[in-house]
């Protein structure tokens, strides 16, 4: 028997059921359900959202796994987005890793098997021509931040292909946890360009397109086409790359940037908070930044994009710019980037010096004696305690930065940190350590979150409509944030401020950003009389509409 459609008819109240930025589940109250036609269709116990959420966080704890609260949160979240925002905001510590790094990894790994709604819009090579009308099916219309990848280079996962969708959804979570960047006002977007993963290649509920990546031409005019999509159907849109590999996150990135309101977390977001920590350690140092030598282990994305932001402002700082290249130096897999090297990518050729070869990383801290050591190659155990010796037998307080993530990457742990360098070391990482007792006392290791940076300077190009995403804005957004760490969190060794704060810290580097975006003729909206304000005012605070 086929169905006929006119026999489905649902109320008005279906739709805000439905609708998770409008649905307020037990919280419709009794003039809402009279109003929208809710009677009978919920419970009729009527809750406030304060008593909402003792619900949810009682469910949530009783989750067995990490991935299971993943799976439990993001159905709240497709339920009602309202309260979603509610618990994360209040539990902001608790919720990070679930809704994010490093849980959200293992969503995607496993996107296929807990699957259940789609969220955000596939952009796939089917879309070819077509993709501008691909992106007006989304139902809000007034978007002002896309976050797309292609899923080639998921965290430290490598090609998760489609399933990397997980990434640019929980990327905008956070800009509206962390910064209030209203969730309506936020687009996830997943170009499916294939992938060339074999095993998802060959999974049957892989979710993507069977196909191996497009590359080359076919590949810049299919994001091409996307990017003009986007900006004649959201011409207000700011669009962050997120998890490109990384030869087409450098390409992307220098042709779009100075064309249109761009940004690529990976280098810029990463470079910020890096310098962030850096310029925090100084303090316990007392030294100047165009004082320091840096030494990188892994010359990706990450370091190469932190290198640029301090040789930059190096630069600001009076050094002349070949000098403040030579301060960064840079480790690969294949020992000293250095100017004989004929195996070198593109982005790799602004830091190789006309130096000699060195092997290791070992070698080279022992040749240049670096007061700094960032670790961002993703390989585990590669400050070892021979190197982190020397750094402490070479500075009073050697700065040591293992960013590599998740935890397992990391290039040592903040006890190795801690205990090789006899407690001096000052240490951050980029997956969270917990405090370390030594010799009777206490030390904090930083985490070099970029949630610290992206949604602050996210959220102060959206309020002030800014054309443009600078390097500038990182420079500024970096020393706002060393700004806002506390003596005492210093004198603990923590190089940033807690991330309890971090909606605080939003806010002052949206301020920051945006002022910068006037002051450079950037903003195209009206300047208002106290920045700062503005910004606060444009925040979202998750709190129930009345509909009645
Ligand atoms: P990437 O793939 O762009 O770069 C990795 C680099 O490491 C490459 O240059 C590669 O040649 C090099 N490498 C590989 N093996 C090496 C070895 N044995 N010795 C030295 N170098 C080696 O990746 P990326 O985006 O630059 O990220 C690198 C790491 O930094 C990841 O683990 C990522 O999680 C971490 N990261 C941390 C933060 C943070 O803490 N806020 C932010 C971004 C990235």
């Amino acid at each position: 028997m086929t169905r006929n459609p006119d026999e489905y008819s649902p109320t008005k109240g279906h739709t805000y059921l439905n609708e998770p930025s409008l649905n307020k589940g037990t919280a419709f109250t009794e003039a809402e359900r009279d109003a929208l036609g809710l009677r009978g269709l919920l419970p009729p116990h009527v809750f406030t959202m304060e008593e909402q959420v003792p619900r949810i966080m009682k469910a949530f704890q009783t989750k067995a796994t990490d991935l299971e609260k993943f799976i439990y949160l993001t159905a709240l979240h497709d339920r009602n987005e309202t309260l979603f925002f509610r618990v994360v905001i209040d539990n902001l510590e608790m919720m990070m890793p679930i809704i994010y790094t490093p849980t959200v990894g293992k969503a995607c790994q496993e996107y296929a098997n807990i699957f259940r709604r789609p969220r955000g819009l596939f952009v796939s090579l089917k879309h070819r021509g077509q993709i501008r009308q691909v992106l007006s099916n989304c139902p809000h219309k007034n978007i002002r931040a896309i976050v797309v990848t292609d899923g080639e280079r998921i965290l430290g996962l490598g090609d998760l292909g489609a399933n990397g969708m997980g990434i640019p959804v929980g990327k905008l979570a956070l800009y509206t946890a962390c910064a209030g960047v209203p969730p309506t006002q936020c687009l996830p977007v997943t170009l499916d360009v294939g992938t060339n993963n074999e095993a998802l290649l060959e999974d049957p509920l892989y979710l993507g397109n069977n196909t191996r990546r497009i590359r080359g031409e076919e590949f810049d005019s299919f994001v091409d086409e996307f990017i003009q999509a986007a900006r004649a159907e959201y011409p207000k849109a700011m669009i962050q790359f997120e998890d490109f590999g990384n030869t087409n996150a450098f390409r992307l990135l220098e042709r779009y940037r100075d064309q249109i309101c761009t940004f690529n977390d990976d280098i810029q977001g990463t470079a910020s908070v890096a310098m962030a920590g850096i310029i925090s350690a100084l303090r316990i140092t007392k030294s100047k930044l165009t004082d320091q030598t840096l030494v990188f282990q892994g010359a990706g994305e990450a370091g190469i994009g932190i290198a640029e932001l301090i040789t930059r402002t190096m630069v600001d700082n009076g050094l002349p710019e070949a000098e403040a290249r030579r301060r960064c130096l840079f480790v690969d897999s294949k020992g000293l980037v250095q100017s004989k090297r004929t195996d070198l990518q593109e982005h790799k050729k602004y830091f190789a010096h006309d130096l000699d070869a060195l092997p290791d990383l070992q070698s080279v801290v022992e040749t240049y004696r670096p007061t700094a050591i960032i670790g961002v190659s993703g390989q585990p155990s590669t400050f070892t305690q021979p190197i982190v010796e020397t750094m402490a037998r070479l500075n009073e307080r050697p700065i040591v930065f293992a960013l590599s993530n998740p935890t397992s990457k990391a290039e040592c742990t903040a006890e190795e940190a801690y205990r090789w360098s006899g407690g001096r070391a000052i240490f951050a990482s980029g997956s969270p350590f917990d405090p370390v007792e030594m010799d009777g006392k206490r030390y904090v290791p930083g985490q070099g979150n970029n949630a610290y940076i992206f949604p602050g300077v996210a959220l102060g190009v959206i309020a002030c409509g800014s054309s443009r995403v600078t390097d500038e804005m990182f420079a500024a957004a970096a020393f706002e944030l060393a700004n806002q760490v506390t003596e005492t969190d210093l004198e603990s060794g923590l190089v940033y401020p807690p991330l309890g704060q971090v909606r605080e810290v939003s806010a002052k580097i949206a301020a920051v950003v945006a002022q910068l975006a006037y002051d450079r003729g950037l903003a195209t909206e009206p300047k208002p009389s106290n920045i700062e304000q503005a910004v606060r005012d444009y925040m979202y605070e998750p709190k129930y509409q009345d509909y009645a």
